[in-house]
């Protein structure tokens, strides 16, 4: 039986673990972090993801989604938050779609536990890849506890260590391996909201709510335990941003201008704010993502997105499902499996990034602009009129369709709506 390593036990190795055991290797998976069940785990990462129907169709694969749907939130829309308080309702589709809220610790554990099931993996947690040699396929890891050094050779690595990835950093030294990398000009920061005084919900569970002010916005997610998470989307410099908000009068001061609304719900919950870190949104494209037929890269590290769509695990866990369908079809011959697994995904994930990156912008400043939400409604009217006229959220999030075919159509769909927002005003003209 061919030996494998994963490098990290995040949410793509844990599950890539299950797919390779599945498909009959012998599979250690080695992460630098404490077993996420055994201690509290302060990861600096978002607290939410959200979680859509590719990547359920995915965990569904290997029997994993059902213990993964037990610790979700189902969210059917996004209610927008004006400055004057009054709401918006936008649902995601016409017949109560939903994404699944979940806490990223929940579903780290629960993947671990699922994987832990199987007799061919095996997880060793505290141990940090600090080196690889890549022909070899050998590993120098160190024990975070004791600080001791080791090697482990495997037939092959899967590299799912993260957008930070020690396993690229030393691919980027190859000739021919192309890199790019893109931090957004605007970090967030995370507050927590409570249950309300008589333990319930604080907002509408089943939506994901957003705070759009142009150029920043707020962002609330539901927690199965009942409290929201809030994302205050701020840039790092500049009149409002997360340089001039250090002291707790400036927190103060634009909760009170800009989300008068939820102030007396933020204020309590500040105390640890200030010496928060404010945390980075990074776009990683990167290529070719494997090493001869000795090591291949998935997830975050050969393709990290900016949250915007909630779809970088949903991504991840696809290519888990793809590239095991890639290995399945040549068997024995990894370097035409990675091959056609590779070239088959970077195009997609070059659009997701890309489609991340606007809609970004669209969510801090459309989502509260009257022309946005006109052509939203259009939009609305078409897919009533025709089911087959879905919007490119929908595709994204509630098909499996390619993300480049989710563009495509994406594209002509704009198209048409232009020509009716147009008709519209030269109508309203007219009258
Ligand atoms: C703010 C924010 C919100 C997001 N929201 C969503 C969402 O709603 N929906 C969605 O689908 N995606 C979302 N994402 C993206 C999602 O979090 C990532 O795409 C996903 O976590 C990628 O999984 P991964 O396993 O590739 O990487 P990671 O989850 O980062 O896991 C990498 C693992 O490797 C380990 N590791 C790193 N270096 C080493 C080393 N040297 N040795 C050993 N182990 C190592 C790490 O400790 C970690 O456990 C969001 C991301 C952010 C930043």
């Amino acid at each position: 039986m061919e030996n494998i390593i994963i490098v990290g036990a995040g949410l793509v190795g844990s599950l890539l673990s299950v797919y390779l055991a599945r498909a009959g290797f012998k599979v250690s998976v080695y992460e630098r972090n404490s077993d996420p069940r055994q201690i509290n785990m302060q990861s600096g990462r978002s607290i939410n993801i959200t979680l859509s129907e590719r990547g359920f169709k995915a965990l569904d694969a290997v029997g994993a989604a059902d213990v993964v749907r037990q610790l979700c939130i189902p969210v059917y829309g996004r209610i927008m938050h004006a400055q004057d308080g009054e709401l918006t309702y936008q649902p995601y589709g016409n017949n109560k779609e939903a994404i699944y809220s979940i806490g990223r610790e929940d579903l780290s554990k629960a993947l671990i536990s699922f994987a832990q099931k199987h007799e061919n993996i095996e997880f060793s947690f505290n141990q940090k890849c600090i080196d690889i040699d890549l022909p070899t396929a050998t590993l120098k890891l160190q024990n975070l506890k004791t600080g001791e050094i080791t090697q482990v050779q495997a037939d092959r690595i899967f590299a799912a260590d993260g957008a930070h990835s020690p396993v690229r950093h030393k691919m980027q030294r190859l000739k021919r391996f192309n890199y790019s990398q893109e931090y957004l000009e605007q970090g967030y920061k995370e507050i927590i909201i409570p249950p309300g005084d008589d333990g319930s919900w604080v907002f509408d569970k089943n939506a994901i709510h957003i705070w759009p002010r142009d150029n920043f916005m707020l962002i609330g997610f539901p927690n199965l335990d009942k409290s929201f998470t809030l994302s205050l989307h701020l840039p790092y410099e500049g009149e409002i941003s997360h340089d001039s908000t250090a002291s707790g009068d400036a927190v103060r001061n634009l909760f009170e201008t800009y989300f008068p609304d939820i102030w007396l719900l933020v204020e309590p919950n500040l105390t640890d704010y200030s010496h928060k870190p404010v945390e980075a949104m990074v776009t990683i494209k990167c290529f070719p993502w494997s090493y001869q037929d000795k090591v291949l890269l998935i997830g975050d590290s050969c393709h990290a997105i900016v949250p915007s769509y909630g779809q970088g695990a949903n991504a991840g866990f696809e290519n888990c499902q793809l590239l095991t369908k890639c290995i399945e079809q040549h068997p024995g011959d990894w370097q035409t499996a990675f091959r056609e697994y590779e070239t088959l995904r970077k195009p997609d994930m070059d659009v997701l990034a890309d489609l991340c990156l606007e809609h970004f912008t669209v969510l801090r400043k459309m989502v509260g602009d009257p022309k946005f939400l006109e052509r939203k409604k259009i939009e609305r009217k078409l897919q009533q009129m025709n089911s087959e006229f879905a919007s490119l959220y929908y595709n994204i999030s509630f098909t499996c369709m390619s993300y480049s075919e989710a563009l495509r159509i994406e594209r002509i769909h704009q198209e048409m709506i232009s020509q009716i927002a147009e008709n519209n005003i030269k109508r309203e003209v007219s009258v």
